[in-house]
């Protein structure tokens, strides 16, 4: 088993490596019984807003904004997911790894749906500040992680951050000026088939002082 990232690691070699090996298999899978917070996200922005997506893996979030009538930029840091993507959505899909995002208040959503769970522990605050920055005042950031005590690998190889409740609350308090912040514990599976609590993050761009 490959070793954990260390504190210079921007991403992670080997869990990149297991989505361009698995990225025709991963994307073809389907989603079943829907996905309520994908529905609150929709909800919540309306059609015509702005929307990044980090990590789309197949797209079908995607595809499920564009027909909600959601402006959508899609992006992953997996060539081989986001060409699995592009060729789901019809249009290009941009590679980009979390830590490229340079974009400054362009967005009215990020949507990081089981994606920023893989960015090692280390560079989360920095990723956490860059989606912040790209939001606009008031924009919404929705992300999920799995639940636990700390960076490992699971049965497939796949790097996690593995972070507690509080410590991922602690994480995005510290990383950007949210003027709203809401962790969600709920229980689900994944592509290795184990069962384990999800932590599910709202958060909402305030006003960093002195900027306006
Ligand atoms: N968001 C999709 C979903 O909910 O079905 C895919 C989730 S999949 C578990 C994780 C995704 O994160 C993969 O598409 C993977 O390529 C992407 N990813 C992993 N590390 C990344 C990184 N450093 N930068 C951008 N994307 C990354």
């Amino acid at each position: 088993m490959t070793d954990l990232p260390d504190e210079h690691d921007t991403e992670d070699a080997a869990t990149l490596a297991f989505y361009a090996r698995e990225a025709v298999a991963y994307a073809a899978r389907r989603e079943t019984g829907g996905h309520p917070h994908l529905d609150r996200f929709i909800a919540r922005l309306g059609p015509g807003a702005a929307v990044l997506e980090l990590g789309c893996g197949g797209g079908h979030h995607a595809q499920v904004m564009l027909e909600a009538g959601l402006r959508v930029t899609p992006t992953d840091g997996s060539p081989e997911l986001a060409a699995q993507a592009a060729a789901l959505l019809g249009r290009p899909v941009k590679v980009m790894s979390f830590v490229q995002l340079r974009e400054e208040k362009r967005y009215d959503g990020v949507w990081a749906n089981a994606c920023l769970l893989h960015a090692p522990a280390d560079a989360l605050p920095d990723i956490i500040s860059r989606v912040w920055r790209a939001l606009k005042p008031g924009g919404v950031f929705f992300a999920s992680f799995k639940a636990g005590d700390g960076p490992g690998r699971d049965g497939l190889g796949r790097y996690y951050n593995f972070p507690s409740h509080e410590g991922l609350e602690a994480i995005f308090r510290n990383s950007a000026p949210w003027s709203e912040l809401t962790l969600e514990t709920g229980s689900g599976g994944g592509y290795d088939g184990v069962e384990r609590t999800w932590l599910a993050v709202w958060a909402v761009a305030g006003v960093a002082e002195g900027q306006t």
